[in-house]
């Protein structure tokens, strides 16, 4: 059986260019780029070549504004608790209802020792309330954390606008674009945004890797404390066929920007358009909005998204139901939740990403194999009511 592989939003395949560039570092290229040898120098080089792919794809002013981390989360956490520790008596944390765990868990958990945390309501597209994030910067507001691109919907947040008013008062703004990387075009030079996070695994580069972005001038401390690497702000021997990898794989994404914005989507509008015209009562969750090129959450009303994706996973589809962290769970998703889903639609919700390696064969597998598999679970379940247009149970 192959694999139909439509979850790109959990993780990617690493690209063979990106396998390629990283290797090297394992077995030829071993040196401590910390070393004073010519051995260890040579890696530092390279790690400095790929600090430049990061900054050039950011549109970054400097490299010495990249800091190489472990992985996404780590870049979360140490902008949101470097912003807190530079900024003593400041103990306002701004952020969405919609946050990946990485920022929603570490919120929530400040908010039980002393920090107050506003987390902004999104409507039923998953758009931000401007009008709330407006009235919730204030004096003590150490920072705002809001992402770029949402993981489950693809929904984009004005970030740019959003930071602009966050600068205008003085207050720093951070970015989770974890899934924004690589997908749609980000430029730095000219913008407020004053910290952004970045994994590797969500673009063709091995899992472990992150990046943080931080810009020139602003106050920050280390997170992880130790040695002098990353210029002392990121402590830890680098992991650098990682860093080499997630270098290589900014550059392949800066090229294939156009790619994703016009082939990978095209895929992704057929694959939604063909199944909501098959399939009664199904909608897609921040259709209306602005999204990624490469996502579609998809609801169908009266089924059980894990269901759903046990029968997919038997013609080999992978997809998720809620996000990668929160399948298992027979919540649904907070995103959902969030944006105001009705049960019974949110917990038959499907997120398919697709990414530059889908093809238009997969798509049509897809589009032939899930409206036969929601008929099925429709036909067993004691709240499919084909007659009415509604559920039993409307909570
Ligand atoms: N932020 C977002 C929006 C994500 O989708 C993810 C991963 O799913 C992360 C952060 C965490 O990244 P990592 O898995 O590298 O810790």
């Amino acid at each position: 059986m192959t694999t139909v592989y439509m979850d790109n939003n959990a993780t990617t395949q690493v690209a063979p260019e990106v396998l390629e560039a990283m290797l090297p570092y394992f077995h030829d290229l071993y040196g401590n780029p910390s070393s004073a040898h010519t051995f260890g120098g040579q890696v530092a080089h390279r790690i400095r070549d790929a600090r430049e792919q990061v900054a050039d794809l950011l549109g970054a002013d400097s490299p010495d504004e990249i800091i190489f981390t472990s992985c996404g989360s780590e870049s979360d956490n140490t902008a949101i608790m470097s912003a807190l520790q530079t900024q003593e008596g400041k103990n306002h944390i701004v952020t969405t209802r919609v946050e990946h765990p990485a920022v929603k868990v570490l919120c929530g958990h400040l908010a039980k020792n002393g920090y107050r945390v506003a987390e902004i309501p999104v409507d039923r597209e998953g758009r931000l309330d401007m009008d709330q994030y407006k009235e919730s910067l204030t004096q003590d507001t150490a920072i705002v954390s809001l992402m770029w691109a949402n993981n489950e919907t693809g929904v984009i947040f004005p970030v740019e606008e959003a930071a602009q008013m966050a600068r205008s008062r003085g207050i720093l703004f951070h970015t989770d674009a974890v899934q924004a990387v690589g997908k749609i075009p980000i430029d730095l030079r000219n913008s407020a945004i004053d910290m952004l996070s970045i994994s590797g695994h969500k673009l063709h580069a091995p899992k472990g890797v992150g990046v943080l972005y931080v810009r020139k001038g602003t106050k920050y401390a280390p997170f992880l404390i130790g040695g002098h690497q990353e210029r002392g702000r990121r402590g830890g021997t680098e992991n650098a066929a990682s860093i080499v990898a997630v270098g290589k794989a900014c550059e392949l994404a800066g090229k294939r920007m156009n790619d994703e914005n016009t082939r990978v989507k095209d895929l992704r509008d057929k694959l939604e358009q063909e199944i909501l015209a098959k399939v009664s009562r199904s909608r897609v969750n921040g259709g209306e909005a602005e999204r990624l090129p490469n996502t579609s959450n998809i609801s169908f009303e009266s089924v059980e998204g894990e269901a759903i994706l046990l029968l997919m996973d038997e013609f080999g589809i992978c997809a998720s139901s809620g996000s990668a962290c929160t399948s298992g769970s027979l919540q649904p998703s907070h995103v959902l939740r969030a944006m105001g889903v009705p049960f019974t639609m949110a917990h038959g919700s499907i997120r398919f990403s697709l990414s530059i390696y889908n093809t238009e064969e997969e798509v049509d597998f897809v589009i032939e194999k899930v409206p036969p598999i929601i008929e099925t679970l429709r036909e067993l379940s004691p709240f499919w009511k084909p007659e009415e247009g509604a559920c039993a149970t409307g909570t």
